[in-house]
């Protein structure tokens, strides 16, 4: 029995003990409150994208998308920056993508670095080019590209009203779905997060981009009804999901997050190849896969305001933990 071997221990071992619990202090408590995210509103707004239909990068649906966001961005008074570009696949067509960042400036105001937070808004193609087994389909991803995008407004909402200390920039990608079927190594896919790493480190060429942004979350699949959000094994920093693990455990929601793990690539994956920590909240078991991921079952059927809100209230309670660890004020010590 474990307790009895304690008394067995050398008195002169008690002070190094001591020591050692100091230096390993329970972690403090995580703050909670009422959820400040309407997740009611943030599937009005998945609704709104999944009535546009398919969505695929370069179709005129994706414009119409991206206008939506744009509208809704500066309905509430954030001006959204639209970058349109164009990648060579050396093929006939060249898709032509459309990023969406709208920045939140924090209150700090000596402080100039930044915390990303992305979603994807493309939807998968579908109509012609799946696998020889599967033939086309009509996909609208109310789950795939849709639940992110709309949370990811709610969340704009929310920070305008209530910025953090740091500044964010939210951003919807485009193109992250790969353009042949298969993933095959994400050589054709992630084109929007590539580019907007490119673009962050062409703006802060004299300083590590680590350092200029030294955080990045995703979301991505987060609205199902029958929520899993899976622990990332491939790309997102095993110190970050410790801490929204503390988070989701605090919320009462830990049956919903992390109860399995998967190597994910996703758009997070070309900010953690320049060293930035980075997580993404993702549905992605096999069970996923096999019934509704890529599938004409992801429709609004799936989805739910409830689960938006869950994830969106797992984020709003990180963030400030996320800032106080990796953004230490000037002054301050990083823990
Ligand atoms: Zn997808």
């Amino acid at each position: 029995m474990a307790p009895r071997s304690c008394v067995t221990l050398p008195l002169a071992l008690l002070p190094a003990l001591a020591l050692s619990c100091l230096a390993c202090s329970p972690e403090t408590a995580v703050p909670t409150g009422p959820n400040p995210i309407d997740g009611q509103r943030a599937y009005g707004h998945v609704k709104a994208m999944v009535e546009i239909g398919p969505r695929p990068s370069g179709s005129a649906a994706i414009y119409k998308c991206r206008d939506y966001i744009k509208g809704e961005l500066e309905a509430i008074g954030i001006p959204a920056r639209v970058d349109k570009f164009t990648v060579d696949l050396g093929r006939p067509e060249v898709p032509a993508f459309s990023n969406i960042e709208a920045i939140i400036e924090g209150t700090r105001k000596d402080d100039d670095r930044i915390l990303v937070i992305g979603s994807h808004y493309d939807t998968k193609r579908t109509d012609q080019a799946a696998p020889p087994e599967q033939p086309g389909f009509r996909f609208v991803g109310a789950n795939d590209g849709g639940s992110s995008s709309g949370l990811l407004l709610e969340l704009a909402r929310h920070y305008k009203k209530h910025p953090p200390a740091v500044t964010l920039h939210l951003v919807w990608f485009d193109g992250e779905e790969s353009i042949p079927w298969e993933w095959a190594g994400g050589e054709r896919a992630l084109f929007g997060s590539k580019r907007y790493v490119q673009e962050l480190k062409s703006k802060s060429a004299s300083s590590p981009l680590s350092k200029v942004v030294p955080v990045m979350l995703l979301l991505d699949m987060v609205g199902a009804k029958d929520l899993h959000i899976v622990e990332d094994s491939q790309n997102s920093s095993p110190e970050l999901i410790r801490l929204f693990k503390r988070v989701t455990k605090a919320l009462g929601k830990e049956k919903q997050f992390f109860q399995s793990t998967m190597p994910v690539a996703d758009d997070h994956e070309p900010f953690a190849a320049v060293g930035i920590q980075t997580l993404d909240l993702i549905q992605f078991r096999d069970e996923d896969m096999q019934t509704w991921w890529h599938k004409p079952t992801d429709d609004l059927s799936m989805i739910s305001a409830e689960s938006l809100a869950t994830v969106g209230h797992v984020v709003v309670t990180a963030l400030p933990l996320v800032i106080e660890k990796y953004y230490p004020a000037a002054g301050s010590q990083s823990r």
